[in-house]
């Protein structure tokens, strides 16, 4: 479980559209960002899959499309394509980290459905349990990933 940070006052502040990013973190969602990492951990350990699980394939994706320069690459059932941006992102977390602004977009040949998250997403799953907002930019469904890498279990 993600620890509870006491300065989440503020960093609920700076997830808001405009203050640390253009788009911000949260969406239109107006749960708090310890409500949103509770349930979708919640999700998770009834799917029973670790998050560490879902940041291997979704970063082993990542370094197969670097080698595309931005054009799709082909693996598998899918094809990933990774823009890379001039500059820098924060982790709202003041984690003091600083991180590339690299995107990602996985398209599932399969299921029809594609996966978008940049690099601070990772990060902030990885370190922080949290998926953002229900409707922010870079919002990634847990159900959607598990359907989308397969990592749902068998019934
Ligand atoms: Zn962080």
């Amino acid at each position: 479980m993600a620890k509870k940070d006491p300065r989440s006052a503020q960093i609920q502040e700076d997830m808001a559209p405009g203050s640390l990013t253009l788009v911000g973190f949260l969406g239109e969602d107006t749960r708090s960002v310890d409500a949103i990492v509770r349930q979708d951990e919640a999700l998770l350990q009834k799917e029973g899959v670790e998050i560490a699980d879902i940041v291997k394939a979704l970063k082993k994706f990542t370094f197969i499309g670097v080698d595309g320069l931005g054009d799709p690459v082909e693996s598998g059932d899918y094809q990933v394509t990774v823009d890379h941006f001039r500059g820098w992102q924060y982790c709202p977390f003041k984690h003091k980290k600083k991180i590339s602004k690299r995107n990602t977009t996985l398209y599932d040949k399969v299921t029809k459905k594609s996966l978008y998250w940049s690099d601070l997403s990772l990060h902030l799953i990885e370190e922080h349990s949290f998926f953002q907002g229900k409707g922010s930019h870079f919002r990634m469904e847990p159900e959607d990933i598990l359907e989308i890498l397969r990592l749902k279990k068998s019934e």
